[in-house]
């Protein structure tokens, strides 16, 4: 079987950077660099080489921390080719729908644009996880700062149709907020009430929420969930599009 070591990093107050580690050719993949230092110390701690970075978008929190790692940990920095004059310089770029290879194995790029324009995840079969950053986040999905409501719901579209078993590796602790926010909307559901429980005792215990599982984030993110006629009742549009749908959840979680 193909195995891989997939590590979580805190970094800065909130976010989240990841290391995908292939067994087999021993490459090591970073996804986003928020901070340097504590990416550096765990990449020191399990004794692995970077070979690579992968950066998901343009802001600061998600790329300040490249030139100081790649000062010590040499890697190749790999983007959107959309997005490539906003981002630290890159040595491989590519477009929404194309592919390129870790070790023996294919990451998908996929355009995720909504957040910001230009933003990409990267879809690891094998691995069978994405790196969704501020796209699709654990019970949540990123603020629009530069895409539409139906730019963003087109993209969660695309992970939505990933295999239920895919791990979504998002960029910010921001969970216990958006449990709280999600129950304004669909208080009846019997997955978000006990995975609201397991939020809290996981935060109480100083434990990561991300990543998360896609078939619990169909079951209870409500940004996944605008056809659901529950939530449709709650928010007196039951005949609307899933993009109206959509963009009123989106509406009311930014008066949250
Ligand atoms: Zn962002
Ligand atoms: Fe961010």
């Amino acid at each position: 079987a193909m195995s891989f070591d997939l590590v979580t990093i805190p970094c800065l107050s909130d976010n989240y950077a990841f290391l995908l580690r292939d067994q087999t050719s021993g490459k090591v993949a970073l996804i986003d660099v928020p901070e340097a230092a504590p990416i550096a110390a765990k990449l020191d701690e399990l004794g692995w080489t970077l070979t690579e970075i992968w950066l998901t978008h343009h802001h600061p929190d998600h790329i300040q921390g490249v030139p100081a790692l790649i000062a010590d940990h040499p890697a190749r920095v790999i983007g959107a080719k959309a997005d490539a004059e906003r981002l630290p310089p890159l040595d491989a770029a590519y477009d929404d729908g194309q592919s390129f290879t870790f070790g023996a194995h294919t990451v998908d790029v996929i355009d995720v644009s909504g957040h910001t324009v230009g933003h990409i995840a990267f879809h690891v079969p094998a691995a069978k996880c994405v790196f969704t950053a501020d796209s699709l986040m654990a019970l949540g999905c990123g603020r629009l700062f530069e895409g539409t409501p139906a730019q963003m719901w087109d993209s969660l579209q695309k992970l939505a149709a990933l295999p239920g078993n895919t791990t979504i590796c998002s960029g910010h602790e921001y969970t216990a907020t958006n449990a709280k926010f999600a129950l304004t909307v669909d208080p009846d559901n019997p997955a978000l009430i006990s995975r609201a429980k397991d939020i809290d005792s996981a935060r109480a215990k100083g434990q990561p929420t991300v990543p998360s599982p896609l078939s619990l984030e169909l079951e209870t993110n409500p940004f996944l969930r605008p056809g659901d006629p529950a939530i449709r009742a709650t928010l007196g549009m039951p005949d609307a599009t899933d993009t109206e749908v959509f963009t009123e959840i989106r509406r009311r979680k930014d008066q949250f």
